[in-house]
């Protein structure tokens, strides 16, 4: 995972507000919208100033071009709708078939620290209610319990989808913002170009346009722009399959230092395994973090699979081995007069030696960047 500069969506948040700002005016026009269940007040009051009652549209820019702390700092009840849909998506019902031979004790402490992670008044609403009263003690109880906040969910979401509603962003417009975002390696994996290209007049790309928080559970963020991640068709379809995966936020935050790769010997390794002479090792993520970061480092790299398809990389490891152990020893001194003869800056010379600048903050330009820095940078 490699973070995204966010500066990418503030160069397009103008535009695509232009673009879709009439489209969910006119669903909003002729919306009738009805009661929040969670707080018995109807959604309109989140989308209309309190002085006229015609549509927010400053609310309307900052929910479809804002960043979630914004559009949460406009309605702090958005806070409670965004925990609540955590809860729902990672919810982790089946204690018992999960976690076999666990005390009833310990599954009821899992099942608390699950609720309490995502606690808040909507999701308290649940807790409190009389119906709920052992919603912890047992699989079945439990899972009525979700069962009943998801019914609520299910409701305010089908209100929220009169006006917030993904069908209504067009092919064109998904390309185009795609091609303007100008992401051109997977942020998720970084091992595939997501590439713009033209078909006639019509502007396409190879990326899919992912929902970071999913369009099925989180819909009022269905159409902004900052739960949109560019990202290759591999990587989304596994996006798409998971669930209950906690994993870092592209625009937030990427693997950066808590995690590297290095070369694993096996018992058929040999001693050339070592300086790029055969392949005969594994390739391995290791995660060193241990602080709030590790359970989301963990889940990104589960759920990319990243461990295992990194193993095809193989013959690119022993090539940048092979070298690192040339050019380190028999032509050192060859290579360093000619670079100064060349005034070639370090990056400059790193590009040259190994097809990479292995610069830090630019290792989603190419793929496999992240790999090549740490392979060289770290033995
Ligand atoms: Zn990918």
């Amino acid at each position: 995972m490699i973070k995204i500069d966010s500066q990418r969506l503030l160069n397009v948040r103008d535009y695509y507000y232009k673009e879709i700002y009439s489209t969910v005016s006119t669903c909003f026009h002729a919306a009738t919208l009805g009661i929040n269940p969670f707080t018995g007040k109807n959604l309109r009051t989140w989308f209309v100033t309190r002085t006229t009652g015609n549509l927010n549209e400053s609310f309307l820019k900052i929910l479809l071009t804002g960043t979630f702390d914004e559009i949460i700092a406009e309605i702090p009840e958005i806070e409670y709708y965004l925990l609540t849909c955590k809860f729902l998506h990672f919810s982790f019902e089946q204690v018992d078939a999960k976690l076999p031979g666990k005390k009833k004790a310990d599954r009821i402490s899992i099942r608390r620290a699950h609720v309490h992670k995502y606690s808040n008044p909507w999701l308290n609403k649940h807790t409190n209610a009389p119906d709920h009263r052992s919603f912890l003690s047992s699989n079945k109880n439990y899972s009525q319990f979700v069962h009943d906040v998801k019914a609520d969910m299910d409701q305010l979401n089908a209100l929220i989808a009169q006006i917030i509603d993904y069908s209504n962003i067009s092919r064109g417009l998904r390309h185009e913002l795609l091609h303007r975002i100008g992401i051109e390696v997977c942020p998720y994996c970084n091992r595939q170009y997501i590439t713009s290209y033209k078909d006639g007049t019509a502007k396409k790309t190879t990326a899919d346009l992912d929902h970071f928080y999913p369009n099925s559970i989180f819909k009022l963020l269905s159409l902004s722009l900052y739960n949109f991640v560019p990202s290759c068709q591999i990587c989304n379809s596994r996006f798409k399959l998971a669930k209950g995966s906690e994993i870092l936020y592209p625009y937030e935050s990427g693997f950066d230092r808590d995690t590297y790769f290095d070369v694993a010997l096996t018992p058929s390794s040999n001693s050339d395994s070592l300086i790029g002479g055969n392949t005969l090792f594994n390739i391995k993520l290791h995660q060193t973090h241990t602080g709030s970061r590790a359970d989301q480092l963990e889940g990104s790299i589960r759920l990319f699979q990243l461990q295992e398809v990194y193993q095809s990389h193989k013959e690119y490891v022993r090539e940048l081995l092979y070298k690192q152990y040339v050019y380190k020893d028999a032509y050192k001194k060859d290579l360093t007069a000619l670079f100064d003869n060349m005034q070639l800056t370090e990056q400059e010379i790193q590009l040259f030696l190994y097809g990479h600048a292995l610069q830090e903050d630019k290792l989603g330009n190419s793929p496999l960047s992240k790999l090549a820095f740490d392979i060289i940078t770290r033995s």
